[in-house]
């Protein structure tokens, strides 16, 4: 229950012209967008990140900041912060982009306090140690909760994301459009399997392509359970070591040679690769038939992005039902989106919630 009404205008950066703008904060020359809400908010700056001011913490801020919540391992989330916050998997991604180990690391179900905050950590179900951080101010019993990179369906790699209430809800909308509602998982994992049995019965190499943490994997989990050998692209081995390490089961894989032009200690099995590393592969070896895992295969674009290549819908991402479930069962009294258009912000305000779309 919320103790005290509070009247907050958070500032918004809509379109910096240049980066001494954005030092400034000039509503003038930056474009920070002035807003006042009549519901209960808590306090925070939004500036390529949140800056909760009471918490005296960063959520995911993408540029280099003193205290920082990083939500995954991700590439553009893994900034070298003064310290870091983090679970232990993502401890593990944080030190091998970094190269940096002041941090402290988070326990599921453990809350660490910070100034007049409570502050708590639940899965995400995006990649290994991806979480949702859930913040409660002491005084009012205000919770804010973000979502970081998130999605609800289950996962063969990391542990389903609950959804939590609270009154404030930030959340990642990379997909929030109706059309990318995605398919069951276990019917895309079933044309996954059926693709590659086809490929291989046709005398052909099937190469599965996804991004080298998290959805790399997961296909190669999906394949190890399917019975299929596996070999990666080197560029995957780090972090599918550190799955490993956390006990995640990807079966007995072998890692391709760097050399772009040698498919040697692959024959026989089924290559899983970062989609910018297809091309080589492909031209290495003519008999290889490509497959992309992404959320854009619903658009139908990413196999124009693949020499010979297909798509299948399996995504690290919520889908628009994912987000649609979410808000109901969060009940939050406002909604701010990152990531995506702002169409799942203007979606909500036509449902009567009101929501506001950050950036990217
Ligand atoms: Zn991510």
């Amino acid at each position: 229950m919320l103790t005290e009404r509070r009247r907050y205008t958070p500032r918004l950066m809509v379109r910096p012209k240049s980066s001494q703008a954005v030092r400034r904060r000039s509503p003038i020359t930056s474009g920070w967008m002035q807003l006042s809400f009549d519901v209960p908010v808590m306090p925070f700056r939004y500036e390529r990140g949140m800056h909760l001011e009471d918490a005296g913490m960063w959520l995911d801020p993408h540029t280099r900041r003193p205290v920082a919540y990083v939500s995954h391992g991700h590439s553009d989330h893994c900034r070298p912060h003064g310290h870091a916050f983090v679970t232990a998997e993502t401890a593990d991604f944080y030190r091998l982009r970094t190269g940096r180990s002041a941090l402290t690391v988070m326990n599921i179900g453990e809350t660490l306090t910070r100034g007049l905050q409570e502050v708590d950590v639940f899965p995400a179900g995006h990649v290994l140690g991806s979480s949702q951080v859930r913040v409660r101010d002491l005084a009012t019993g205000h919770r804010l909760v973000y979502t970081g990179d998130f999605k609800l369906r289950p996962s063969l790699t990391s542990p389903s994301a609950p959804v939590l209430e609270c009154e404030t809800l930030v959340m990642e909308c990379t997909y929030g459009a109706p059309r990318f509602t995605f398919p069951p998982t276990e019917q895309v994992v079933t044309e996954l399997i059926a693709w590659v049995g086809s490929v291989i019965a046709s005398g052909n190499i099937p190469v599965v392509c996804g991004y080298a943490l998290g959805k790399a994997q997961e296909a190669m989990a999906i394949l190890h359970q399917a019975g299929h050998l596996v070999a990666i692209h080197p560029s995957i081995e780090p972090y599918a070591e550190i799955y490993t390490r956390h006990g995640v089961d990807l079966g007995q894989y072998v890692v391709m040679s760097p050399d772009p032009g040698s498919l040697s200690g692959s024959e026989g099995r089924v290559i899983v690769c970062p989609p910018q590393h297809a091309r080589s592969i492909r031209e290495a070896m003519p008999r290889t038939r490509m497959m992309i895992l992404t959320g854009w295969a619903i658009d139908g674009g990413a196999p124009g992005r693949l020499p010979m290549g297909t798509a299948l819908p399996l995504s690290d991402h919520a889908g628009f039902d994912d987000l649609v479930e979410y808000v109901q069962r969060a009940r939050p009294k406002i909604v701010y989106t990152v990531h995506g258009n702002g169409g799942f912000a203007q979606h909500l305000r036509r449902q009567g919630i009101e929501a506001h779309h950050l950036g990217a």
